[in-house]
């Protein structure tokens, strides 16, 4: 029998099927957009789109338009939508392979249409209004124009505005309201210049969950797919309806009794207190476990949760387990479901000053994905 891989990341895509039916439900009739950019936040996108869609996701969103065109060579047809652009991008192929487009600047409305008109199609585009993030998005100063050469595309048949859309900071229940305000407006300013948006989208999973009125027509929804919780304040999955998908696991790769007073890994950091058992699993920052947990985290291993000790170092890192036994071989989770006792991608990603969101897309290559469930 082969035994379970020397690492890997188990991806349930059942729980993410449940997750985005259970969003979608919380959020009807407002439609759910499942974000798969980054490769699905590291759990792999085109088996997460498809569970996703089997969920009920009517739309999938990404960053970049090599993003959307990964999803359609892979036989993805649902409707896409890319809003982070090159600012020399060719934006022909996606038009042609019907990708939506944000649209973030005059300048990127203007490309959009001459390379509509190049293939003979109208581009289907969504216009993005920076409410307050300034980051991506038209600035609220040249909204107007923006409007007004959009609704101009539309008459000439270059282009289809099919959606306007925001995204939110996320910084406060009050800044969240001004963005939601000045969100509104724009949509007003759209309406004026003759614009009937199918899809206006603001919400991504926090105001999702937590911000009713900024649902509108549609959601866009990353780390909740995956059974993260987007807060960052201790709010668990379980709470939330959620399950974790993503599980990273390992097996024991060396096991060793030490004295009291002896150091583990690099610097060390880290020294015997007494007499204990170390376990060695055979993950590092190389596969996206953050050197700055060293010292700090913990994994579940021989039924119960143990801290890691010294420098987690680029291959490797080192568990103490006491006097408890545990052998090579044996399975050791890093983060998972809490509730089979092992630590969530958030318990990592507050070992490591940072959020659960990050914890999961950085899950490196050398790790091999492993799916269950699905469709
Ligand atoms: C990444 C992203 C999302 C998804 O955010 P989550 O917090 O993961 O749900 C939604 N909208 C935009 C514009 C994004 O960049």
């Amino acid at each position: 029998m082969n035994p379970q891989p020397f690492r890997e990341a188990v991806i349930d895509l059942d729980a993410i099927r449940g997750n985005v039916a259970a969003i979608a439900r919380q959020v009807a009739p407002a439609q759910v957009m499942a974000v798969v950019k980054a490769d699905a936040y590291g759990h792999g996108a085109v088996p997460v789109a498809r569970a996703a869609i089997a969920g009920g996701a009517e739309w999938l969103g990404v960053a970049d338009i090599a993003e959307a065109l990964a999803l359609r060579d892979a036989g993805i047809d649902a409707p896409v939508l890319a809003w982070l652009h090159d600012p020399a991008e060719a934006f022909a192929p996606a038009i042609e392979r019907e990708v939506d487009l944000g649209v973030s600047s005059a300048p990127q409305l203007q490309a959009i249409a001459d390379a509509a008109a190049s293939v003979a199609r109208p581009a289907a585009v969504h216009l993005k209004i920076d409410s307050g993030l300034s980051r991506n998005g038209v600035a609220p100063e040249e909204w107007g124009a923006v409007v007004a050469a959009a609704a101009r595309g539309e008459r000439e048949g270059s282009l289809r505005v099919r959606g306007v859309f925001s995204h939110l900071a996320n910084t406060s229940p009050e800044e969240d309201t001004r963005q939601l305000a000045a969100f509104e407006a724009a949509l007003a300013a759209a309406s004026d210049a003759g614009l009937a948006p199918e899809v206006r989208h603001l919400a991504s999973t926090a105001a999702a969950l937590r911000m009713p009125a900024a649902r509108f027509d549609l959601v866009r929804i990353g780390i909740g797919s995956y059974g993260v919780p987007p807060f960052g304040d201790g709010t668990t999955a379980e709470e939330l309806g959620l399950r974790p998908a993503m599980t990273l696991r390992a097996r024991v790769a060396a096991v060793r009794r030490v004295e009291a007073g002896t150091g583990a890994s690099y610097g060390h950091i880290w020294r015997a207190e007494r007499p204990t058992t170390l376990a060695l699993v055979p993950l590092g920052y190389a596969d996206g476990v953050p050197r700055q947990a060293s010292n700090r985290a913990e994994v579940w291993l021989a039924g119960a949760r143990r801290p890691v000790v010294g420098r987690i170092a680029m291959d490797q890192f080192v568990v103490d387990v006491g006097d408890d036994a545990v052998a090579p071989g044996d399975e050791v989770v890093l983060f998972g479901d809490p509730l089979t006792g092992a630590p969530s991608a958030d318990d990592w990603g507050d070992a490591a000053d940072t959020i659960g969101y990050e914890i999961v897309t950085r899950i490196g290559a050398r790790v091999p994905r492993t799916y269950v469930g699905g469709p």
